[in-house]
């Protein structure tokens, strides 16, 4: 399936507080959550970081916002939500104008 080219606002920082409730999204740093683990005890610190950033987008976080796919709108990501007050929020500017906007 060909998805139409939408505009993807950015205004929404997923490692940041939620605009509705305030709690904050940052589930902490990548690096925090694979350096104990078993898979990766054979490389240095330097050496996870690169791998991190070979496999990750700055800012290296996780986040704790939801993705929400709604198949008949878009294939891929079309909002996302807040994990604790579950406000939504647009991914592109067509869903923010008219969420029933048939993007494919
Ligand atoms: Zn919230």
């Amino acid at each position: 399936m060909k998805a139409k080219k939408l505009d993807e606002l950015t205004n929404l920082n997923h490692f940041g507080s939620c605009p509705k409730c305030g709690t904050n999204w940052c589930a902490g740093r990548i690096f925090d959550a694979l350096r104990p683990q078993k898979w990766c005890a054979d490389k240095s610190d330097e050496e996870l970081k690169a791998w991190i950033a070979d496999h990750y987008s700055p800012p290296y976080s996780f986040s704790r916002l939801i993705s929400i796919e709604i198949p008949e709108f878009y294939d891929g990501v079309w909002e996302y939500a807040c994990p604790d007050c579950k406000a939504r929020f647009p991914r592109f500017k067509e869903a923010q104008h008219d969420g029933k906007v048939q993007a494919h």
